[in-house]
């Protein structure tokens, strides 16, 4: 089948490189490779970190799972081994949080995670002693993990070029649709038609489909690392080392497509990491950097399907862990024309 997919982010390729490994002819339309929150985002792998519950919280350690046969298959195709890191550790600064993530590890532990292990202030202390003296609880969830998110953007484009993909560098500017149906899209320069659409354009959804996706701006600092350990997850800041610097993550402002750095969220961050860590008060500041992500009224996803269409966006906070189960349902859609149960949990019409 000719399929054609509009947005160039992880979602976007992790689709395409299914697609192109199932025997489809994939095309690419991304008005410019380097944007898109997923070139700027943390890379953390992280259900239990973020606190996730429900029908969601499955959705998302479904697709946890999937990430070691991912990151091989990117290896194996691309020829680059994407940094990874096994295990983060949440911790908790106050009387209140250290209740809360008590009550969590006790519910993630007798059914979904048996992967963790809890530390006391004072044992954490003793063992990562750049910690600030002020944590009371912390655990590490071993399941987790994080991933260099540029090195894994840049991987995932290889890939997507040595499989036989191919990139129209269009900026999408109008859809021609009857009903259900796709008959057209428009670029800037040119018209694409194709036997199947898929829609992956991020924050930038709605230029298109009247779905309530919006930008969330997130500011994200880099700086040397002057330790290499675990992600620390706290809710100051996320510090994220990395094998040649240490992300600082990051403010969640409401700006619409604003991508301005400031002052401000640069003070945030900074204060937050030296909260978590004072030995951070040495590292060398290298740059702050921004991204837009997808969010929804209800910070899940959208999913959705027409006659010979889908539209996978709305990722918001996640959309790097849940990447390859989008594209396994993407896949099974296109291929096998089958609807995963996703496609009626994450359905645009449960905001009407
Ligand atoms: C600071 C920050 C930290 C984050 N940390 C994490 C984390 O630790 N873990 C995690 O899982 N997630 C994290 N996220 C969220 C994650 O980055 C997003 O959910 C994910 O990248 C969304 O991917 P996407 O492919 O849907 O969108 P994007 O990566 O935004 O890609 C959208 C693509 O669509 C293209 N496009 C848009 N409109 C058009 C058009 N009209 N024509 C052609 N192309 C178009 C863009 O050029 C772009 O290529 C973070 C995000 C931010 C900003």
């Amino acid at each position: 089948m000719d399929i054609l997919i509009v947005g160039g982010g992880i979602v976007g390729l992790s689709i395409a490189i299914d697609l192109l490994l199932a025997g489809h002819n994939v095309k690419l339309s991304v008005r410019n490779e380097r944007e898109g929150a997923s070139w700027v985002a943390g890379g953390m792998l992280a259900p239990f970190s973020e606190g996730l519950e429900g029908d969601f919280l499955r959705f998302s350690v479904e697709s946890l799972r999937l990430w070691h046969d991912y990151l091989e298959r990117i290896k194996e195709i691309s020829g680059i081994g994407v940094f990874f890191s096994q295990g983060i550790l949440r911790i908790a600064l106050t009387e209140e949080e250290e209740r809360e993530l008590k009550e969590k590890v006790k519910r993630y532990s007798q059914n979904i995670c048996q992967n963790i292990v809890s530390y006391d202030g004072r044992e954490l202390i003793k063992e990562f002693p750049y910690i600030t003296e002020e944590v009371r609880y912390g655990v590490i969830y071993g399941d987790e993990g994080n991933v260099d998110t540029e090195e894994l953007m840049e991987a995932l484009y290889i890939a997507f070029k040595k499989l036989g993909g191919e990139i129209i560098g269009e900026d999408v500017v109008r859809i021609h649709k009857e009903g259900e149906k796709i008959e057209k899209v428009y670029g800037f320069f040119k018209e694409m038609v194709a036997d199947f659409y898929i829609f992956t354009t991020g924050a930038w959804l709605k230029k298109h489909f009247n779905f309530p996706v919006f930008p969330v701006k997130g500011q994200i600092l880099r700086i040397s690392a002057p330790f290499k350990d675990y992600v620390i997850y706290s809710s100051s800041a996320y510090i994220i080392p990395r094998e040649k610097d240490i992300l600082v993550g990051a403010t969640t402002e409401h700006r619409g497509f604003d991508t301005t750095t400031t002052l401000e969220g640069v003070r945030k961050l900074t204060q937050g990491a030296i909260k978590v860590s004072p030995a951070l008060k040495e590292a060398e500041f290298f740059e702050v950097r921004v991204g837009l992500r997808p969010g929804t009224p209800d910070e899940l996803p959208i999913f959705y399907f027409g006659e010979n269409f889908a539209v996978f966006s709305g990722h918001y906070r996640n959309g790097i862990l849940l990447a390859p189960i989008t594209a396994e349902i993407a896949l099974k859609l296109v291929d096998k024309g089958e609807f995963s149960e996703y496609f009626k949990l994450f359905s645009p019409y449960r905001f009407k």
